[in-house]
């Protein structure tokens, strides 16, 4: 082709883009793309995929339902949505229903998007008797993901134990002992609002294998805590002593976050609340025991050391300390899953990548948490995701459009999935979800099955 013919067919041939997830950080990807051709770079068409009927990745199916101003940051998706050049194909699962082959065959480049699937484990004995449950499949279930929904995990118990000092454990624990009149204002899935409502759990103990200089909760997350109804928070005052903010090694948030402790561990806890949610450091899982079922779980206890590299670590005393309880959710961090054909990093659960070029591929990126591990707040994923697409449209610019027919895209995805549900059937359902929530004061009551998900979403 001449060089005419090629400068022609780049100003009018836009490329196109398959983005794999629609999460916080697919959905950042997407806008970005989209912005391309306004900022002088190549004219960019983006088509979402999920394997879910449904978008909005953990904003969905993460963020706890008592945070609905965090999920709220769901409206600038919709924004991203309605543009033009952006097609959602939801129910499409890669690996399964279409290749990765098939896509490059179709879009000059891949993003893939897909986040941190699984967990991390314990890899102690007990870990998987019943009682024993994966925060990511707890978060999924209270949320309503279709794949967790026949979760049950037991709640006929008093104490529940969360291992883990993040966001995740604190969000677990609180969604065990809200006040039902305040789950009954979320969008918390039916199935789970009426377990928790039935719940025996009046503690959660929260144990940090560190101590909690170290624990990784954000400072809001904490502080919210003193507001929950009906609940009592516990901190040992020999394990948050007078004095222990004042450090000023630390960061303005790890200060902060001992303030709040301290003060819940002078405060001490309200005797007369009907929840009590305790916090315990230096604690290590180390067996989980019961006779088919979890019964207790023995925690070893940890001194601190500072390593060469400047690390803290648990250094195990050799003492134990057994708690008894019906129900351990692990709330150790999140890990993602291998895609077939794209390189892995096991140590890290993500796929090797330079500033989100996948490493050795030349039209694949990453963004998101399958691009720098399971860390950070939503917004993080802004600037991750942009990173990644300045070296897409570099890229792009840089060659000639592929051949690529959106109709026979689309035609072609229908062909192979004849559940799909596009853009129009999830503003369809979305609709169907807000509406039934209007009259009980909840944001929406989630459709979790999901032969009833495609029929809302056919017109
Ligand atoms: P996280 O912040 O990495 O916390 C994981 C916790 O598990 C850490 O306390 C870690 O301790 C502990 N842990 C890891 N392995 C362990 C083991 N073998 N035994 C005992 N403890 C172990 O991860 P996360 O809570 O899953 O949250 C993921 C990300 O999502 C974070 O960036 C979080 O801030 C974010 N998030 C934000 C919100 C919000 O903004 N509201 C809500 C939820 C999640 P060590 O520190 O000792 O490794």
């Amino acid at each position: 082709m001449g060089h005419d013919a090629w400068v022609e067919n780049h100003s009018t041939r836009p490329h196109h883009v398959a983005v794999v997830g629609s999460g916080p950080s697919g959905f950042y990807a997407a806008a970005s793309l989209l912005d391309a051709g306004a900022a002088g770079g190549p004219d960019v068409r983006v088509d979402m995929y999920d394997r879910l009927a449904t978008p909005w990745g953990l904003v969905r199916a993460g963020v706890a339902p008592d945070h609905p101003k965090i999920k709220s940051v769901s409206s600038q998706y919709d924004k991203t949505a309605a543009r033009e050049g952006f097609r959602f194909f939801g129910h499409v699962h890669l690996g399964e229903d279409v290749t990765r082959e098939e896509l490059l065959e179709r879009y000059d480049a891949i993003v893939y998007a897909v986040g941190s699937q699984t967990e991390r484990r314990l890899g102690i004995p007990g870990e998987d008797l019943r009682g024993s449950v994966a925060s990511v499949d707890f978060v999924g279930w209270y949320n309503g993901h279709p794949d967790f929904v026949d979760l049950s995990p037991p709640l006929d118990t008093e104490r529940a134990v969360v291992i883990g000092a993040g966001n995740v454990a604190l969000d677990v624990a609180r969604m065990l002992l809200l006040p039902e009149a305040d789950l009954r204002t979320t969008d918390t899935a039916d199935h789970a609002v009426e377990a928790l409502a039935a719940s025996s759990v009046r503690e959660a103990l929260v144990c940090g294998r560190r101590g909690p200089r170290e624990a990784s909760f954000t400072t809001t997350e904490l502080r919210e805590l003193a507001d929950i109804d009906d609940l009592a928070v516990v901190v040992d005052p020999e394990q948050v002593p007078a004095g222990i903010a004042e450090d000023d090694t630390l960061s303005k948030g790890t200060r902060r976050n001992l303030e709040i402790l301290r003060r819940f561990a002078e405060q001490g806890p309200d005797a007369a609340a009907r929840h009590r949610m305790a916090f315990r450091f230096l604690r290590s899982p180390v067996e989980i025991r019961g006779d088919g079922r979890v019964e207790e779980i023995v925690l070893g206890i940890n001194r601190l050391e500072t390593g060469d590299d400047g690390r803290v670590r648990a250094m195990d005393t050799g003492e134990r300390e057994t708690v008894a309880t019906g129900l351990v959710l692990r709330a150790v961090g999140y890990r993602g899953v291998e895609l077939p054909g794209l390189p892995f990093d096991e140590a890290s659960g993500t796929v090797p990548n330079t500033e989100g070029r996948v490493a050795g591929r030349d039209r694949e990126y990453v963004v998101g948490w399958i691009k720098r591990g399971p860390t950070g707040i939503i917004g993080t994923n802004k600037k991750d995701a942009n990173e990644t697409v300045r070296h897409i449209v570099a890229d792009l610019a840089a060659r000639e459009p592929r051949e690529h027919s959106p109709d026979e895209v689309e035609a072609w995805l229908r062909d192979r999935c004849p559940d799909l549900v596009d853009q129009e059937g999830w503003a369809a359902i979305d609709a169907h979800e807000r509406g039934r929530g209007e009259p009980h004061g909840r944001p929406r009551v989630k459709v979790v099955d999901r032969d009833e998900l495609v029929k809302l979403s056919r017109p």
